[in-house]
C-alpha cells in the first residue's frame, strides 16, 4: 500500500529496530533509564531548553503542558483550528478545567497577535484568568517564520502570558524556513515535539521547558497516567529519529511540492495556490467524485485521507518517488475514466 493518509504511518527503520534491541533501560519513574534521559537532553538541547520530558504522544505532551501552565478556571488563547483545541477531544477543558479562548486562524496558518492579546481578560472575579498563548508550527503543513514566533512570544511576555508551541512538526517548519529548530522554539516557555510524525519513530513526543517547569510537568504526566517504566526501548528510536531522520525531511518536502504541482495539472483537481510548503498536499474534488476517487485509489493500492471537502496527502519516509508517480497517474486515470 502507498499510504498517504499521514506521516504517522511509518514503520520503524532497521536502525530503530537495532537501537531498540540494544537500548540500555531502567525504571524511568525512578529516573533509572539512561536512554530516556539521553533523549530528553538531546531534544532539550536541540530546541534551546534546559530540560525535557518523554511522553507517550503529542496529545499527552500538549495536555501535560497546558495543565502545568494553567489551573482550573484559567484559560489559554489559541487558534480555532489548532490541534490542542480542535483535535485532542478538548481534554484540557474536559479533564483539566482549563478553557480555550479561540481566535481565527489566518490564511498562512498564523493568528493575529494583536487579536490574540486583545482576548486577555483583566483582573476581575467574573472573568477566567488568562494564562497562556498556544501556537502551532507547522499548521496544516504551513510553516510559520522565526520572526513571527519571536514577535508572538514577545507580545505574550509583555502582558504576562506564558507561551506554548505545539511543534508536532517543528522540524518540518525549520527545514522550510532554512533555520535551526532553536530559532523557532527557544523564545517559547515550552515546546512539544512529535517523534512519531515525519521523524519516523513508532511512539513518543518530548515536552521541553526550564527545569522547574519540567519537574512540575513530570508530576502532571504521572497524574495523566504517563509515567512509563523501561520505555528506553522507545526513546532509543527517538534518538535515531533526532540524529538520522531530520535532514531527510527535505526529500518529503521536495516530493510534496512535485506532487502538488503535478496534481495541479489535472483539471478536476483543485490544489492550494501556494502548492506544498512542507510535507502535505491538500486537494479538493467535486463532492460527487470524493468517495469514488478514494475507493478507486484504494483498489490501486493507494490510501488518502482528510476531512471533507479536502483530501490530505502526506509525504513521509516510506513514500518513494515511484509512489508519487503512481499516485499522480492513478488519480489522472480516475478522471480520464469519468469522461468516457
Ligand atoms: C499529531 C499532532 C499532535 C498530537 O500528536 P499525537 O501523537 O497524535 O497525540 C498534536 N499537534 C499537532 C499539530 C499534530 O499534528
Amino acid at each position: 500500500m502507498i499510504d498517504l493518509r499521514s506521516d504517522t504511518v511509518t514503520k520503524p527503520s532497521p536502525e530503530m529496530y537495532e537501537a531498540m534491541a540494544n537500548a540500555k533501560v531502567g525504571d524511568d519513574v525512578y529516573r533509572d533509564d539512561p536512554t530516556i534521559i539521553e533523549l530528553e537532553e538531546l531534544v532539550a538541547d536541540t530546541l534551546g531548553f534546559e530540560a525535557g520530558l518523554f511522553v507517550t504522544s503529542g496529545t499527552q505532551s500538549n495536555f501535560t503542558s497546558v495543565l502545568t501552565h494553567c489551573g482550573r478556571g484559567e484559560e489559554y488563547i489559541i487558534g480555532e483550528g489548532y490541534h490542542i483545541y480542535k483535535s485532542e477531544a478538548v481534554g484540557t477543558a474536559a479533564l483539566g478545567g482549563v478553557i480555550p479562548q479561540t481566535v481565527p486562524v489566518l490564511e498562512d496558518g498564523s493568528i493575529d497577535i494583536e487579536v490574540a492579546i486583545g482576548k486577555v481578560k483583566s483582573d476581575d472575579m467574573h472573568f477566567p484568568r488568562t494564562k497562556l498563548l498556544c501556537l502551532e508550527n507547522t499548521y496544516n503543513g504551513k510553516p510559520l517564520s522565526p520572526k513571527y514566533m519571536q514577535r508572538a512570544t514577545a507580545a505574550a511576555r509583555k502582558v504576562n502570558l506564558r507561551s506554548h508551541l505545539d511543534g508536532a512538526r517543528l522540524m518540518n517548519a525549520a527545514i522550510a524556513n532554512k533555520c535551526t529548530p532553536r530559532e523557532l522554539a527557544s523564545s517559547f516557555d515550552t515546546v512539544s515535539l512529535c517523534l512519531s510524525k515525519g521523524l519516523g519513530a513508532p511512539v513518543g513526543s518530548v515536552l521541553v521547558g526550564n527545569q522547574d517547569f519540567i519537574n512540575e510537568a513530570r508530576r502532571v504526566r504521572k497524574m495523566l497516567g504517563g509515567g512509563m517504566r523501561q520505555a528506553g526501548i522507545l526513546a532509543a528510536c527517538g534518538i535515531v529519529a533526532m540524529k538520522n531522520q531530520v535532514d531527510r525531511l527535505i526529500q518529503d518536502h521536495a516530493l510534496a511540492a512535485r506532487l502538488a504541482s503535478e496534481l495541479a495539472q489535472i483539471p478536476d483537481i483543485e490544489t492550494e495556490p501556494q502548492g506544498a510548503n512542507t510535507n502535505m498536499v491538500f486537494i479538493k474534488v467535486e463532492h460527487k467524485h470524493r468517495a469514488p476517487l478514494q475507493n478507486f485509489l484504494k483498489e490501486e493500492g493507494i490510501l488518502i485521507g482528510g476531512r471533507p471537502p479536502t483530501f490530505r496527502l502526506v509525504l513521509h519516509r516510506d513514500i518513494t518517488e515511484n509512489d508519487v508517480n503512481k499516485t499522480v497517474s492513478s488519480i489522472a486515470k480516475f478522471f480520464r475514466g469519468l469522461s468516457y
